[in-house]
């Protein structure tokens, strides 16, 4: 089973780092400063590609083991923009890749390991080589949330799953539990029902959080029941090696019960991919990259941010592309003043 989520990565540290002085340092790299470097795939990073590669910056652009951003894990996508009938996640993301490279963006696949933003040019080390840029947009999305109980992490790909999409087919006419309360887990939940005999969604207050027209859905579906008030204490099976069932608190009448499910699907959310940011832009206390308002501007000039790893309102693949063009406009302009100087 695949999952969206990579486990053991801490919550982010909310402090900026105090600024070191800047310091010209050249790595032993063999290659040129480059004058834009766009870390992750999603969305924001191949729009800020296709801006910087059409104004001629020849941008670098470090995918990530996994390209695509969550896109690629969705099916179909009904609200982007120009496509009447819908696009599949995958194909919307592939098309924005080939777009990208066909303006001369240049991929590296490999995941960023740390950077320098303490130095000009800035530093970005990937597969243990470093490369020098400019200006950085940083554009590494989210990931999905945990629940953080003991059988969890046991039982990830065992009959857990934070993808409904990657591990459905695996639940055909079993029985589904999805957790979350917001749309995520409505929308994991509509799709669960086309395969599985019955899905179940706890949430762990009434009301739900989702959008009205998601619920109306999810009401109307005779397949999903709800289970509000309730939160899952532990997931049963780690001794089977697989998911058997799920210990259910009430919370408002502190009432247990056991409940044999086959699956398990957590969507309650997800946490901003900032690790190797730590330290190098100011992070806001939830962990996403600080921005100027209206912008995407960070705390250190000449590093924008874009996409889910600064927006935690929207959270929309048009947002994510949208301000993906920002950061690549505002890198230009940035670059433009600074060889002007
Ligand atoms: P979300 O709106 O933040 O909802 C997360 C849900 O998980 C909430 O109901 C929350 O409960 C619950 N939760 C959080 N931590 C929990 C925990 N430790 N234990 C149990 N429950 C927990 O996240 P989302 O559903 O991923 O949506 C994110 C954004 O994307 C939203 O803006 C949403 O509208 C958008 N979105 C839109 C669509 C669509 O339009 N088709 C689809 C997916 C997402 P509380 O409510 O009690 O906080």
């Amino acid at each position: 089973m695949r999952s969206r989520v990579t486990p053991g990565s801490g919550r982010p540290r909310t402090k900026a780092a105090s600024k070191p002085p800047l310091q010209q340092t050249h790595y032993n790299n063999h290659m040129t400063t480059r004058k834009i470097i766009i870390v992750g795939s999603g969305p924001a990073g191949y729009t800020a590609a296709i801006y910087a590669a059409r104004a001629n910056l020849a941008p670098l652009m470090f995918t990530g083991l996994q390209y695509g951003g969550q896109l690629m894990l969705t099916t179909l996508v009904e609200n982007y923009p120009g496509f009447v009938e819908g696009v599949q996640g995958p194909e919307l993301m592939e098309t924005m890749q080939k777009q990208a490279a066909h303006f001369g963006t240049e991929m590296n696949n490999e995941d960023v390991t740390a950077v320098d933003f303490s130095r000009r040019p800035f530093v970005v080390t990937a597969d243990k080589q470093t490369f020098e840029a400019q200006t950085v947009v940083i554009a590494t999305g989210a990931t999905a949330k945990l629940l953080g109980l003991p059988g969890e992490s046991k039982l990830m790909g065992r009959g857990i799953s934070t993808c409904a999409t990657c591990d459905g087919f695996f639940f055909k006419d079993q029985n589904i539990m999805v957790v979350g309360g917001g749309d995520s887990a409505l929308e994991e939940a509509l799709y669960l029902s086309r395969l599985g005999r019955h899905v179940d969604v706890v949430h762990r207050r009434d009301p739900l959080r989702a959008s009205k027209i998601m619920q109306d859905r999810a009401l109307k579906n005779p397949k999903i029941e709800f289970i509000l008030d309730t939160v899952v204490e532990d997931v049963l099976g780690a001794d089977a090696g697989k998911v058997t069932g799920v210990r259910l608190k009430n919370v408002k009448t502190g009432a247990q019960q056991e409940k044999a499910v086959d699956g398990l699907f957590v969507a309650i959310g997800h946490e901003p991919n900032t690790k190797i940011f730590r330290g190098q832009v100011e992070l806001l206390p939830n962990g996403y990259v600080k921005v100027k308002p209206g912008s995407t501007e960070t705390s250190v000039p000449g590093v924008f941010a874009a996409g889910d790893v600064q927006d935690f309102t929207y959270r929309q693949a048009v947002t994510a592309a949208a301000t993906g063009c920002m950061a690549a406009l505002e890198a230009e302009r940035y670059l433009e003043a600074t060889e002007a100087r």
